[in-house]
């Protein structure tokens, strides 16, 4: 028996070697939608199982104690190339690692990481970058949150910002990263379409400039971008210059508002400074917020889809209606009288125009709450990119701490709707925009 493998006796290799996962065949590269059903994950190497276990476990065994110090050199960074296994769960589990895979694979990143959330993603980044001193150049509006932790929380521990309008020309960056190049810059962070402005941000121009500013320095400031509203489908920064994309993949990654999740894609060399910090902090997801996001991205592009589809329908049936001022889409950008710059933007930067939109009312906050309230079908909630319709009221729920004079610069106004469209039926969500705007 001693001499007799597994093997022998059942014809099956006991430990069968990983398939290789494909990415082609023939001449042909996969497209994202296809990888989803099955990149990074063998099912030999889990009893057969068609979808992932859910791995519960806090640990991992070392086959022997010399490869248990050989995955410390790796994870401590003793010898380059990371850790080759699964070591202790602060740092990764084998559901984090096929999401990280998978979410790699939508914007052609080389490397991944999967986060607790959008804002751990952001913080984690953040904290791995900075030292007191430094400046963050950022364009502006950003998500609250993001602000908060760059001006105050970053701000007490000697760190300063400066910024530049979402839609700043290159002559505007220029001046602004000239001013800060007077230290060290330790990053340039952007967000764009901005929240609620919908303005994009030039990233061509913000990499040209960078390199330009840069161009004889020792270190070039990453360029690091938020693009939780229309990536990855209609938006894919890593293409234009930037180093880094950020998710808060609670919104259309995860998609049916169930979870709360951040990730992070990039250049290996960056991605692996921020992995560190990440071991160090424990900001990585668990394993069944994972396991949720895998079933997610089998569906991302169907559910993107259906949803900018029934945004477009939307917003026609919305932009003539005697009771709408305006609405804010991208999708309107094209001809639009002063937005020649955004659509140039839009036409160099972006496929689509996503399904998250101002809606500005004829009126003021009267008219704007008996809207949200006659709404049956779409629901009142903050937060987007889910399969359901949402509608919100930014100057008394999302941005009611913001100071008035901010406030009208941004064109938060009381007679402002933020709704993100769902996967529900176009002409059934148009049929409950109009009797709520009847109801006005
Ligand atoms: C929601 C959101 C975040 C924060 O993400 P969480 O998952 O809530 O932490 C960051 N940026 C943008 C643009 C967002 O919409």
């Amino acid at each position: 028996m001693a001499d007799k493998t597994e093997a022998d006796i059942t014809g099956v290799p006991a430990t069968p070697s990983p398939k290789a996962s494909v990415d082609r065949i023939g001449g042909r590269k996969l497209k994202p939608a296809t990888m989803m059903m099955g990149h990074g994950f063998d099912p030999a190497l889990s009893e057969g199982s068609l979808k992932p276990p859910i791995f519960l476990t806090s640990t991992f065994v070392f086959p022997s104690a010399a490869a248990g110090k050989r995955h410390f050199e790796g994870v401590t960074g003793k010898r380059p190339g990371g850790s080759d296994g699964l070591v202790y769960s602060r740092f990764n589990g084998p559901n984090q690692e096929i999401l990280e895979d998978r979410l790699a694979v939508w914007e052609e990143a080389e490397d991944a990481l999967a986060f607790s959330s959008g804002m751990s993603a952001i913080a984690t980044l953040f904290l791995s970058m900075v030292k007191p001193g430094d400046t963050i150049v950022h364009s502006g509006p950003l998500y609250a949150a993001t602000e908060t932790l760059i001006a105050r929380v970053l701000g007490k521990f000697g760190v300063t910002w400066l910024d530049f309008p979402a839609g700043a020309t290159r002559e505007e960056i220029d001046a602004v990263l000239t001013r800060a190049a007077t230290g060290r810059v330790a990053l340039i962070y952007l967000e764009s379409p901005a929240n609620p402005t919908n303005a994009l941000v030039d990233i061509e121009a913000v990499a040209a400039s960078r390199d330009a500013i840069f161009a004889d320095a020792d270190e070039k400031p990453p360029i690091a971008i938020d693009n939780t509203f229309l990536g990855p489908l209609w938006h894919q920064p890593l293409r234009h210059g930037a180093d880094l994309v950020v998710y808060s993949l609670t919104k259309y990654a995860g998609g049916h508002s169930d979870l709360v999740a951040g990730g992070l894609l990039g250049t290996k060399a960056h991605i692996n400074v921020i992995r560190s910090m990440r071991n160090t902090i424990g900001t990585i997801c668990d394993p069944h917020t994972a396991w949720m996001l895998l079933r997610s991205l089998e569906t991302l592009e169907l559910r993107m889809s259906r949803a900018g589809e029934n945004a477009a329908k939307v917003c026609a049936y919305l932009k003539d209606h005697p009771k709408v001022e305006h609405v804010g889409y991208l999708g309107f950008l094209e001809g639009a009288a002063g937005k020649e710059r955004q659509a140039d933007i839009y036409r160099r930067h972006c496929s689509g125009a996503g399904s998250t939109f101002s809606l500005y009312l004829k009126g003021g906050e009267a008219e704007a709450f008996a809207f949200l309230d006659g709404l049956r079908i779409a629901k009142l909630a903050v937060s987007l990119g889910g399969t359901e319709t949402l509608a919100s009221h930014p100057a008394g729920m999302t941005h009611l701490s913001v100071a008035d004079d901010r406030k009208a610069a941004l064109g938060i106004t009381d007679n402002l709707v933020r709704i993100s469209i769902g996967v529900e039926d176009a002409d059934d969500l148009i049929a409950d925009f109009t009797q709520a705007l009847d109801a006005i």
